[in-house]
Formats: structure tokens, sequence, C-alpha cells
């Protein structure tokens, strides 16, 4: 396969849509202090509002968009994190484990006026196990004499420490130049199966059931699973045994907590909705039942879609749904979910229990068409009958000519079709649904990109 995507890779084909490739993801960890929140910013280039405090809601995980010399790449922001019952040292590692599972590269922050500390000892030593690349930055550098305290960083064995001052801006610009070489060519693909419990977002809008839902599925019938072997569970995190597996769903701390947002903190709901998707796999979208479909709804199924994570759609509140109700709700369906008619959905009570056994075997459907990979060959010869029996429309007199296929990445499947010219919307559409039909990607989304060749 490699072979044949390099021949036609090759031949200086032009992007007529360029492939939605998942963009790199950077976690930033450290101890409280260190200035993490002041570099976020610099790297953003502007003050985030949401950085500021919000009473009552703990500021543990939060992903950020950043652009440098033209690349695209995600921040996470660990920052914030109290020491727990496991003492600072513990949470800081149990951050740089979870850091390493969800980013393409780690970078560890280090006060250089302070030095590496048991902590930091602590940290490097997880981060060493790493097989992301690890860069350290040695902040508050605010002037050139601290030369040894930067050279004093080499003894956490990460590498040539980086001196940055935060606070000033100065060696942000080289630290993300070297950011960027870091990251390796295809983001993330190697990380989730065998990389411990699948990842599950619970989301929705405000009051749907979403709190009510984890209280069940974690209710006193059903384990929650402290530990699991060999892995660290994150303090933000719930593992949850359903249906004889383990699953771990992400950023529930503030579900747990019943953190209710105050007034203003909208945006920031919505931050932390688009963070737990990106943290996970797949995503369970509760809508509730009972009342007409909202513009939230439809932003929050849009966001999974975006983020290209597999998809269960859960309608909630069962118990109050009539047959009047139920009707309406179809038609709803049929007229604001055709974005999404390949996720199965699944009609549940959190308060009654309804149904909520349903929703293991539908993630599990729902991964599986997400990590699947279509050997090319047997793509091909898919492709070339359904070509041969329905050719793409003419136009301005030319046939277009499909030459070849190949599935560039999983999770979700992503495919490049070359061609010799202009392939129509409605055509793409329409190999989208044949490639559904043959191949069963139920429960996630799937990207087809066209590469005209000269
Ligand atoms: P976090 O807890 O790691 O997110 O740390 P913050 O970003 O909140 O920074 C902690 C403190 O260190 C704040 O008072 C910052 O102003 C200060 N700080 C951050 N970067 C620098 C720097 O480069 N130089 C100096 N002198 N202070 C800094
Ligand atoms: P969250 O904001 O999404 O976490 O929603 P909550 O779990 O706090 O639920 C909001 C309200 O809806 C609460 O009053 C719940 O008791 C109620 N609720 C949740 N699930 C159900 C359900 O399945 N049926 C009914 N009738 N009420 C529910």
């Amino acid at each position: 396969d490699e072979a044949e995507w390099a021949e036609f890779d090759g031949t200086g084909s032009t992007d007529e849509e360029s492939a939605p490739v998942p963009k790199p993801v950077l976690a930033v960890v450290g101890r409280p202090n260190v200035g993490k929140s002041t570099l976020v910013n610099r790297l953003l280039g502007r003050r985030e509002a949401v950085v500021q405090d919000v009473p009552g809601v703990t500021r543990d995980r939060i992903a950020y968009e950043a652009l440098w010399n033209g690349r695209e790449f995600t921040v996470l922001d660990t920052g914030g994190w109290e020491p727990d019952a496991k003492g600072l040292q513990g949470a800081v590692a149990a951050q740089a484990e979870r850091a390493m599972e969800a980013a393409d590269a780690v970078l560890l922050v280090v006060d250089a006026r302070v030095g590496a500390t048991a902590t930091e000892e602590a940290v490097a030593r997880v981060l060493r196990r790493s097989k992301r690349p690890v860069l350290v930055a040695a902040n508050k550098v605010d002037d050139q004499r601290m030369a040894s305290e930067v050279h004093s960083l080499w003894s956490l064995g990460l590498g040539e420490p980086m001196p940055i001052s935060a606070l000033h801006g100065t060696g942000s610009g080289d630290l993300l130049d070297a950011v960027l070489e870091a990251f390796p060519a295809t983001p993330r693909e190697q990380t989730g199966r065998g990389a411990g419990p699948r990842r599950v977002a619970l989301v929705g809008k405000p009051n749907v059931g979403k709190s009510s839902l984890l209280n069940r599925l974690t209710g006193e019938d059903r384990a929650v699973v402290d530990s699991v072997a060999g892995t660290t569970v994150d303090p933000v995190d719930s593992l949850v045994e359903l249906d004889g597996e383990v699953w771990r769903f992400v950023d529930t701390a503030g579900l747990r907590k019943r953190v209710k947002t105050a007034s203003g903190t909208e945006y920031y709901a919505s931050l932390r909705t688009k963070a737990a998707i990106e943290a996970a796999e797949v995503a369970i979208v509760l809508i509730d039942g009972s009342e007409p479909l909202t513009e939230q709804d439809l932003r929050v199924l849009t966001m999974v879609v975006e983020a290209g994570r597999a998809l269960v759609i859960a309608y909630n509140k069962w118990d109050l749904v009539d047959g009047d109700r139920r009707r309406q709700l179809e038609k709803e369906i049929d007229r604001d979910l055709v974005r999404v008619r390949w996720a199965e959905r699944v009609n549940v009570s959190a308060l009654t229990g309804r149904a909520v056994a349903k929703t293991a075997p539908l993630l599990r459907t729902a991964l599986d068409s997400w990590d699947t990979r279509i050997p090319t060959g047997q793509l091909n010869s898919w492709l070339s009958d359904l070509v041969a029996a329905q050719p793409p429309p003419v136009r301005g007199g030319k046939q277009p000519k499909v030459l070849f296929a190949t599935q560039a990445q999983s999770r979700p499947p992503t495919f490049v079709l070359f061609t010799t010219g202009f392939l129509e919307a409605g055509y793409r559409r329409f190999l989208e649904r044949k490639l559904r039909e043959a191949f069963d990607f139920t429960g996630s989304p799937v990207r087809i990109s066209v590469r005209v060749r000269e």
C-alpha cells in the first residue's frame, strides 16, 4: 500500500479538497505556578477570557486552537490541578500520563528559577517512557544571566531545555518551531486500541440528564472501577464497567460534582464540551426526547462530526415521551438529523433505567466502524465495479475518470480518491453512500477527499 500511495502522491496531483486531517495536539504539563497559563496565552497570542477562574468550576483541561507558521494545532492546557489525596506529585504524574495518551507531543514547563524539584523528577520519569516527543521549557528566564539554571535542567533526561520567558515572550518563537518539528507526520493514528479503556464523552446541552445518566451508569448495581492494571485513572475521568467492559468516561468531574455553571459561562461550557469530545474516541450525545430539538443539540452533534469522533445518539427522558411527541420527533429526525443518519439512536430514561444497557453495544459498533481499515486491493476492486456500473457524470464534454482510492487513515475512516477531473458533490455523496453500504460504517463519520491528477 505504501508504494502505491507514494507513486500516486508523487505525480504532482492537486488537492481539490484537502482532507480534514486531525490537527496535532500539544499538551502542556507542569507544576502549578511555573507559568503554564501565561505560556499558553502567549502561544495563542491573545488573552483567553476563559482562563479567568470561574467560581465553582475546576479548570482541568481545556483545548485551544493555535496557529504557527501556517500550521494549525491544538493546545491542551492541563493546568489548574490541585494536589489531591495522592499529593501533588501523584496528581502531576497522572496529568503527565494523561497528556501522553491524548497528545502528539508533550511540553513540560519548569520554573528555571526554582529548578527541577522532586515533582519534576517524578514527572520526567513518566515522560521518559513516553513514545511521544517531549520538550522542556525552562520558563521565567527573564534575562540571559540564567544560563546555568537552564543548563541544570538537562538532568531531567528529556533533552535540551529551551529557555523562555512566558511573561516577556522571549524564546517562544524558537519553542514553537521546535514543537512543530516534534509533531509526527500523522497525528494520533497510533493511540487508542491497546491504550487502555475506550474513551467516551457524555455530552449534551444543560439539563438533558448527563449527570443522571452517569449516576445511573455508575449506580449501585454496577461496579465503579477505581483502577485497571496498567492504567492511571485521571481524576477528571470515570472508569465505568458496562456490559463486561471497562470504559473511560472522559471529563466527568464536573458531572460528578454536579457543578452547575453560573450565568455567562455558556462559552466556557461549550469549550468544555469540545475538550471532552476531543479527548474521547466516541461521544454519546444526549438529547431531551420530551422537548423539541434545539439549535444547541445540533451544535453538539456538529462538534462531534467535525472532530471526527464516533457517535451514538441517545434520546433521554423517554419516560415523558407520548405518542404525539414521538411522531413529532420522527419528523425532526427526518428533517434535522440527515447529516448524522449513519449514527445509531437509542431511547433511554436515566430516571427509570430504560434501555440504558443498550448503550454499550452501540458504543462498540460505532468504535468498530471508526477503527475500520479497508485494504487497498479490496477497496479498489469494489470501486472499479461501482464506477463501471455508474460512471461520474460528464462535465464540459469530459468524462472524469476515477483512477484509484486508498484509505489514508482510520479513526475516522478517511479516503482519498484520485481522479482525472472534478467530481460533483452529488457524485461524491453517491460514493459515500455506496461506501457505507458496502463496508458498513455505522456510527462513524467517513471522510472522502478527491485529488485531481493533471
Ligand atoms: P500555572 O499555574 O503554571 O498556569 O502558572 P501561571 O501562568 O498562572 O503563572 C504563575 C506566576 O508566574 C504568575 O504570577 C505569572 O505572572 C508568573 N510568570 C509566568 N511566566 C513568567 C516569566 O516568564 N517570568 C516571570 N518572572 N514570571 C512569570
Ligand atoms: P445535566 O445538566 O445534563 O447533567 O442534567 P441532570 O442530570 O442534572 O438532569 C436535569 C433534570 O432532568 C433533573 O431534574 C433530572 O432529574 C431530570 N432527568 C434526567 N433524566 C431524566 C429522565 O430520564 N426522565 C425524567 N423524567 N427526568 C430526567
